[in-house]
This record gives structure tokens, sequence and C-alpha cells, in this order.
């Protein structure tokens, strides 16, 4: 395995935790073993929810670990054009939706039948409604695609083949209102953008992969390797979330943990 490039790509809405210090240091062991690179990434497309502090809280905490990262730090709000590009590249498979949340549950007559990884399936509403404005979203009707992917994490390893996967996800949003982007299209861009071969993260985005490779696909982007590992949880067995600031890394070290002692906690 020489020179795998792997990234850390946090969100600045809340302090890293335990979660956090794990996913980071999966990726930049990686890269370091093989003698490859290890970037960072400020997933910070969501303004409303992202705040500066918490970025160079971030670089701090991640320098305290003894992570270093190459290069420079990409930041997503700095990738507009680049999304928006993407977006053009797809402008004939795309159109604009209206669509509350709320108008999708009314619309979805068992809405138990109908759950993709980004919640309940779209019925299509707005699919030749000509909107101008309004999230934009990727038309999956009658595409069988088949999604393929290499899995080296430990729950799912092998190769993940997926028939017929956009009737298990239906039209998902490029882009939203709000934002010009959504998640999945800024992390397929970027990922390729910053030549990322492995990309190491939480086993909670396993079934997100699969959109992943589809717009690879049809954006023409290479595909790397992915290497989705367990999530850490508390003593009752509860994932992280990132508002719980007792796990925060920055509570351990006023505490006085050392790295040490947070690699050992996470069993690493
Ligand atoms: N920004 C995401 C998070 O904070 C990670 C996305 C990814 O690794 O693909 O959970």
């Amino acid at each position: 395995m020489a020179g795998l490039v792997t990234r850390f790509a946090p969100s600045p809405t809340g302090p890293l935790h335990l979660g956090h210090a794990y996913a980071a240091i999966v990726a930049h062991d990686l890269a370091r073993r093989s003698g490859g690179r290890f970037l960072l990434r400020i997933e910070d497309i969501d303004q409303a929810r992202c705040r500066p502090a918490f970025e160079t809280q971030i670089f701090d905490d991640l320098r305290w670990l003894g992570l270093t990262w190459d290069g420079a730090v990409m930041r997503q709000s700095d990738r507009l054009p680049a999304y928006e590009a993407a977006l053009s590249q797809l402008s004939s498979q795309t159109y604009r939706c209206s669509c509350t949340r709320r108008d999708i549950e009314m619309a979805i007559s068992a809405p138990q039948e109908g759950h993709g990884p980004d919640g309940p399936i779209y019925p299509g509403t707005c699919r030749h409604k000509n909107h101008l404005d309004g999230a934009i979203r990727l038309n999956l009707q009658n595409r069988p695609y088949r999604t393929v992917f290499t899995e080296t994490g430990p729950e799912f390893a092998g190769q993940i083949i997926t028939d017929n996967y956009p009737k298990t996800i239906g039209d998902i949003v490029l882009a939203r209102r709000d934002m010009g982007t959504s998640y999945h299209l800024s992390v397929v861009i970027d990922d390729a953008a910053q030549g990322i071969t492995h990309v190491t993260r939480g086993s909670d985005l396993f079934d997100a992969t699969r959109i992943h490779v589809l717009l690879q696909d049809l954006l023409a982007l290479p595909r790397p390797v992915y290497h989705h590992h367990p999530l850490i949880r508390d003593d009752q067995g509860k994932r992280l979330a990132k508002r719980d600031d007792a796990r925060a890394l920055s509570t351990y070290r006023s505490q006085g943990a050392t790295p040490a002692d947070i690699r050992a906690m996470i069993g690493l």
C-alpha cells in the first residue's frame, strides 16, 4: 500500500469528541503508515450551524492529539463555484423542487415503506413542474443504476454491489435551497479535488456511500476505496452526539488527560 491519501472532514458545529478523535486517528495513521498524505477539510456548508470558534478548536484539538495534516486546509464554504460547476454539468438530469418536508410526508401514502438514507423517498411531485427556484433534485426515475465500491472497514469488508439503487433513495437533493449544495454533492466533489484514495469515516455513513458512488459515476470522478469504522459509543451504548460536551476532547484535556489516554479510551 503505497502513498494512501486520507482525510478528516469535520463540521465545525460543536466541539470534537471521542468519536471524532477516533475518526481522525484512523485516517491519520492509515496515511502515515503508508507514507501517504493526511488532509484536513472543514465541512462548513451549513453556515447557520457552523461557528468559527469550533473551527479554531478543531485545529487546536488535532495538534494536541499529535495529528499533523499536509498542505492547506480545504474549507467547503470557499468551494461554491466548484459545486455550481458540477450542478451545471448535471443540469439536464436535475429539476427544481419547492416541496417542504411536510409536503413530502403528506404525498407519501405509506411513509414507513419509503425511507432511504436521506429520509422519506421523494415521490417526484415537482419532477415535471419546471419550477425556477427551490432545491435541486437529481432525476433518478427509471434509472436502474448499479453501484459498486470496495470497502475495507471491519464491519462490511468486500466488494459492495447494489443493483437498482435509485429505487431505494428516490430523487436525492443535490443542492439545498439555502446552501446551493448538499453534503452528498460537496463531499464527492471535494474528495476528488483533494485526490483522496481512501475515505475513512463512521459506519453511520455507509448507506450514504452508495449515493456518493452514483454521483462519482455521473460526474466521471475517480472512485476511492471506502473504510467505514465502528462508531464510538458511550457507556450506555448510545453513539456520541456532537452536543455531548461531557465527552468533548477539550473536557478531557481540562481534566488532565493526555493524548495517550485518549487513544487508550477509544481502543487505539
Ligand atoms: N462532515 C461529516 C461529519 O462531520 C463527515 C463527512 C465524511 O467523512 O464524509 O460527520
